[in-house]
């Protein structure tokens, strides 16, 4: 009997043979006519960040958009439980200067 055992929602990182919880979540703010929202790239842990990222710039790269779509680059959020998308907050880096490539 274990039907009220709480919900927990714990993701893990994307990165392969890694089964660390994930603790960023990589995005690009999309918006396309009147919709806005973050195109997701994946979950990371903090080993993985710099190469999830990485990966998931390249990516990225490759996208192709329509005509009324925008999307900005791939950032990194801090990954909050019970917390919408639109919720997240951008990861500033530990000297606020965000990360580069
Ligand atoms: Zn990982």
């Amino acid at each position: 009997m274990d039907l009220l055992k709480p919900f927990r929602y714990r993701p893990s990182c994307s990165a392969v043979h890694c089964d660390q919880p994930a603790v960023y979540k990589l995005a690009a703010a999309w918006s396309g006519g009147s919709s806005r929202e973050l195109k997701n790239y994946g979950l990371t842990c903090l080993v993985h960040r710099d190469s999830e990222l990485a990966a998931a710039r390249r990516r990225h790269d490759c996208l192709r958009l329509s005509d009324d779509e925008t999307v900005g680059p791939v950032e990194v959020y801090v990954l909050r439980s019970g917390c919408r998308d639109t919720e997240l907050m951008p990861y500033a880096g530990p000297d606020g200067g965000g990360f580069s490539p």
